[in-house]
């Protein structure tokens, strides 16, 4: 094409792309424009070209599409977070339903009257903003060398520095705050990604939104036991311990060259190990009411725990419902984290097994499953594409019903392999990526299942990122 860099055009911006990006066509030929919204009218640059398509920056907005709002945050165009916060939020729930519905026809072969039929409408928030209980901050030096605590500019490793975010908790520009002051007042080195050199690399921070309860958690580049290697580590825990709210102090070792943020060890340096959160379920029929009592759970640094507090209970309350359990069913929690969907499972049931690859996350488990009082649950250490098919083969265990909850890759095609063997009567699919969610249902469904039921939650406002929860049965058992 005759496309050249830098070149000026004005595009009508008519489509977007699963992640967030405008799409506008310059006489039939697709820019991608990031930082605009369906329905805008603006100047952009070109930026790269391609064979079939190019890359434009946004210039200037000619004529504001009718989805266009004010973003809350100064940062949103630098960071790479919040893809779509220029969208109205009733816009952005329109924008992932129909991202899960066209991955689902797509790549999972449903036909768009079956989705007509069963899709549910998307779960959305009242509050769309501070909504997450974890982040972490990389930690670097500004030009003049002074540390700096931010996020990295989209798709880069350079830091900008904020921190206030618009998507996490009150709390965390205070205590970002204190560790900068403590790293300037004792010339405490920022890591330096380039060089490997410097000391701080990251901070965690998470809080437990039931009692508010915060763990921070600073990674160091440092092997395991070189707790010492932090200067004046007493007057850095006498200031972040008297955080209100706080409960863990703790450092992770994480002396590798990698993009990885987590080291493998930890080591607490105040209060306690983990920090409480208390879940409870509720009525899918009624306004997601809260029913029963709530189950608490203990949360170490390395284990995951869902970041959307509010958005989680109604998508484990879906995935009860989707579950249809009587009290006599033996369930599979298959990538189970720290037991939060086994255990309300096991409420409910009458065995249920879990299991889960980070060993951390596993004795966090048994642990919640044992504060809890619930006695018919059990943990299993190891890769759900391993564990699976060996109890399978070796023990030919059953199940009435099996709940897979993936990374965005999806489940492995050894597990999928297994759950067919297995055959259980239902099939509950929890996916925080509908692409490798299709591409899942798509064996799924040649292996003697129908899906039943489809409904998005928004766990992820601001981002272009959706969780779906889907029940598949299995054809014999209509
Ligand atoms: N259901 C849980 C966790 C979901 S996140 C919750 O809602 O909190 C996915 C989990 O799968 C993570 O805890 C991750 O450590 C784990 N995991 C990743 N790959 C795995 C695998 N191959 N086998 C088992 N667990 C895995």
């Amino acid at each position: 094409m005759d496309y050249t860099k830098n070149q000026i055009l004005t595009v009508e911006i008519t489509d977007m792309t699963a992640e967030g990006e405008g799409i506008g066509k310059y006489e039939g030929y697709p820019f991608f424009v990031k930082d605009t919204v369906i329905g805008d009218r603006v100047q952009i640059r070109v930026t790269r070209v391609k064979k079939n398509y190019a890359y434009g920056r946004l210039e200037k907005v000619l004529t504001p599409s009718p989805f266009r709002v004010e973003p809350r945050c100064a940062f949103h165009r630098q960071c790479g977070g919040c893809q779509i916060q220029t969208m109205s939020y009733e816009q952005q729930l329109k924008f992932k339903e129909s991202k899960i519905r066209n991955n689902l026809i797509r790549i999972g072969g449903l036909s768009p009257d079956l989705l007509d039929e069963i899709m549910e409408p998307i779960v959305g928030m009242e509050e769309p903003f501070h909504y997450r209980n974890k982040a972490q901050y990389p930690i670097g030096a500004d030009r003049s060398g002074n540390p700096v605590a931010g996020f990295y500019a989209g798709r880069t490793h350079s830091i900008i520095a904020n921190t206030r975010c618009e998507l996490g908790a009150e709390e965390n520009t205070e205590i970002l705050e204190t560790i900068l002051a403590y790293m300037k007042e004792y010339r405490v080195p920022a890591y330096n990604e380039v060089t490997g050199e410097g000391l701080i690399r990251h901070v965690l921070i998470r809080k437990g939104f039931a009692g508010g309860e915060i763990m921070v958690c600073i990674v160091i580049n440092g092997k395991k036991g070189s707790e010492s290697s932090l200067p004046a580590r007493e007057e850095l825990i006498r200031r972040l311990s008297a955080v209100k709210n706080m409960t863990s102090l703790s450092l992770s070792f994480n002396p590798e060259k990698t993009n990885v943020i987590m080291g493998k060890d930890v080591s607490t340096i105040w209060g306690r190990d983990t920090i409480q959160d208390t879940i409870y379920v509720r009525d899918v029929h009624r306004d997601f009411d809260r029913i029963g009592r709530g189950i608490t759970f203990a949360i170490s640094p390395l284990s995951f725990y869902q970041v959307n507090p509010v958005q989680t209970e109604k998508l484990y309350s879906l995935a009860l419902d989707y579950a249809a359990l009587t009290g006599k069913e033996t369930v599979w929690d298959l990538y189970c984290g720290i037991g939060t969907i086994s255990l309300f499972m096991a409420e409910r049931a009458g065995q249920v097994y879990g299991v889960e690859v980070v060993p951390q996350a596993v004795e966090d488990a048994k642990r919640n499953c044992a504060d809890n009082g619930i006695r018919n649950a059990q943990f299993l250490l190891g890769k759900a594409e391993k564990i699976l098919p060996e109890k399978f083969e070796k023990e030919s265990i059953s199940a009435d019903v099996i709940v897979v909850d993936p990374p965005r890759k999806g489940c492995d095609g050894a597990c999928l392999e297994t759950m067919l063997k297995i055959a259980p009567e239902r099939i509950v699919y929890v996916s925080c990526d509908s692409a490798t969610l299709a591409r899942d249902l798509k064996v799924l469904r040649e292996g003697g299942y129908e899906v039943e039921r489809v409904r998005g939650v928004d766990m992820f406002p601001m981002t272009g990122h959706v969780e779906t929860v889907v029940l598949l049965s299995h054809k014999s058992s209509e």
